[in-house]
Formats: structure tokens, C-alpha cells, sequence
């Protein structure tokens, strides 16, 4: 059975609730302050660890308090840390949001994300059958240094571009499954999606991205599932219709389900199926991180 190795981002994610947002120069009262452990790397192996895979973590953290708790939770939840480097040249990535009147605005400072290189993915023990995950909250340089030696070991290299940003083709190239979202879709391909547009348009589009006759794109759709191309074939997996509460961390959790059954040998199709159900579950409860569910609660509804 292969790993999931992931190397990305791990922020605390600082919430404050107050009952309206404080316009400039101004000071209000909040209610609450809350801490959960975030960033898309961190998110993306929490869920792939919880549901079964074996997983290591490669990122940096500040040597500062918000780095030691991050450290601990990581570890309560199975993840593999050593080869997470800590730094005394930034504090630990930090997002300070703040929630009032059913809105929120968020402020994400990179810290010790932003220092992470090809050298914190030069000594990872990649093999054949394993899964190399990645998103764009650390350079992208690591990035194509991480997907390169997968390659050359025979692992398999699984990039979310999020938050969109243009990449390179040469990185392209390097990805065998990429999964992204309708308007990170959009941007990539250089054309406008909305929420609405049919199947057709969407595989035309991902049709169009597609690097490699052999790259597999899938392209999550909300409460409408998910669609994907894989070379030639086009699999769709429609939505399950639930009661979603707090969507935040969705994609991650897709992600992270996704890495976890390719690692084990599991087909595409039962793969994005899996995974559908995961991210489906995710969404009926609050917070990215402690909203990702286990292996037998997604056997529960498949
Ligand atoms: P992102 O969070 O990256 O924008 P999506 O919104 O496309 O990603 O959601 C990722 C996946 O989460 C979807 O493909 C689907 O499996 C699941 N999902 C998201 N929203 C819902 C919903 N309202 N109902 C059911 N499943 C959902």
C-alpha cells in the first residue's frame, strides 16, 4: 500500500467573532476568539490520514507557540512530522479572520510557508505506488522539486492549484492528477465559468488545460459533484444531496480522500466516488480540520 505524502502550508487560523465588523481606524468588542489549525497542506493531510492512508507532512513551522500547538495537533491525528522543518526566520503562517454579521474578512500572512524549498523535498522517501500532493501556498519552485523526484521515483503527482495563480507549463507538465474547483478552472484555462454551465463546456474547457495526453483533470462542483477527465475518458460522479452548514475546507477535504484511496490502489471512479462522499460529509459540520471524516463514516453512506 503506497503513502500520501504532502507538502504545503500549515497555518492557526485566528477567528474572532464581534457583532459588526469595525470600519477603518475604528475599535469594537468582539465576542469570541477561536483557534483551529489550518492551511490547505495541513488540512489536506489531516484528511487523508483520517481516512486510513499513511501520511507524512513536509512544511515549515515557526519555532514560536502557534508552531508547538500546531506540532501537537498534527501528531494527535497520525501524521508523519519528520520531515517538517521549524524556522526562526518567520513566525508560523498565521490568518486572522474575523466573522460578523454572517461575513468575514481574512487577512493570511505566509510566514515559514513562504520559506519552504527544493532542499525540504530533497530527503523525502518517495516511492513507487506513493501519492505526491501539493497546492499553491508554498513556492512553487518546491512545488515542481517535490513532483520531479515523485516522478523519478514512480510516485504519483497530485497538485490542487489553490488559490489560483498562474503556473509555468513546466509544472504542468510534472502533474498526473489535478483537481481544482470551477474558477480556479476558469482562471487556468484563461476563460469565464459560472456555477451553472453544463458538463460539455466544463470537459471542453478542462479538455483544453490538459498537458499531457496521460493527465487526469478533476474538477470539483460544489453540491454538483464532481467531473473529470482522465486522458481520454470522462467520468462524472453527481453531488450528494445534503445539508451542507460550513463548506470551508471541502476541497481540502476532496483532496486529501482522493490522495488516500489512489495510495491504496483504489480506481479512479471509486476513487472520485470515495471521495464525493468524504467532502459530502465535510460540509454538514463546521471548521475545515476537525469537520474531515473517517474511512467508516464514509463506508457508512456509500
Ligand atoms: P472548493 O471548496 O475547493 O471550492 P467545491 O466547492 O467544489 O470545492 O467542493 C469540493 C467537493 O465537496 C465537491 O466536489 C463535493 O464532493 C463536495 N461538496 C461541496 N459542497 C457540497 C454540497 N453543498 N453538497 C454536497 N457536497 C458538496
Amino acid at each position: 500500500m503506497g503513502r500520501v505524502f504532502v507538502a504545503g502550508s500549515i497555518n492557526m487560523d485566528v477567528v474572532a467573532t464581534a457583532d459588526r465588523h469595525p470600519k477603518v481606524g475604528e475599535t469594537v468588542a468582539g465576542r469570541q476568539v477561536l483557534y483551529f489549525p489550518g492551511g490547505k497542506g495541513a488540512n489536506q493531510a489531516v484528511a487523508a490520514s483520517r481516512l486510513g492512508a499513511r501520511t507524512t507532512l513536509i512544511g515549515r513551522l515557526g519555532k514560536d507557540s502557534f508552531g508547538a500547538e500546531l506540532k501537537v495537533f498534527l501528531r494527535s491525528q497520525g501524521i508523519d512530522l519528520g520531515y517538517l522543518q521549524e524556522t526562526t526566520a518567520a513566525h508560523t503562517g498565521t490568518a486572522i479572520i474575523t466573522v460578523a454579521e454572517a461575513d468575514n474578512t481574512i487577512v493570511v500572512i505566509p510566514g515559514a510557508n513562504a520559506l519552504v524549498d527544493a532542499d525540504d523535498v530533497s530527503v523525502v522517501p518517495l516511492l513507487d505506488g506513493d501519492v505526491a500532493v501539493s497546492q499553491f501556498e508554498i513556492p512553487l519552485p518546491a512545488i515542481a522539486a517535490f513532483f520531479q523526484r515523485a516522478r523519478a521515483a514512480g510516485a504519483a503527482t497530485l497538485l490542487n492549484p489553490a488559490p489560483a495563480q498562474s503556473m509555468p507549463g513546466e509544472l504542468l507538465a510534472l502533474v498526473d492528477i489535478l483537481v481544482l474547483n470551477e474558477t480556479e478552472l476558469g482562471f487556468l484555462a484563461g476563460t469565464e465559468l459560472s456555477d451553472g454551465d453544463e458538463a460539455a463546456r466544463i470537459i471542453e474547457v478542462t479538455r483544453r488545460l490538459q498537458a499531457r495526453p496521460d493527465q487526469t483533470i478533476c474538477v470539483t462542483l460544489g453540491r454538483r459533484g464532481v467531473l473529470a477527465l482522465a486522458g481520454r475518458e470522462e467520468i462524472s460522479v453527481p453531488g450528494r444531496a445534503v445539508q451542507a452548514v460550513d463548506t470551508t475546507g471541502a476541497g481540502d477535504c476532496f483532496v486529501g480522500a482522493l490522495a488516500a484511496r489512489l495510495a491504496d490502489g483504489t480506481a479512479l471512479r471509486d476513487a472520485l466516488t470515495f471521495a464525493n462522499a468524504a467532502a459530502s460529509i465535510s460540509v454538514q459540520r463546521m471548521g475545515a480540520g476537525p469537520s474531515m471524516p473517517t474511512a467508516k463514516e464514509v463506508a457508512a453512506v456509500l
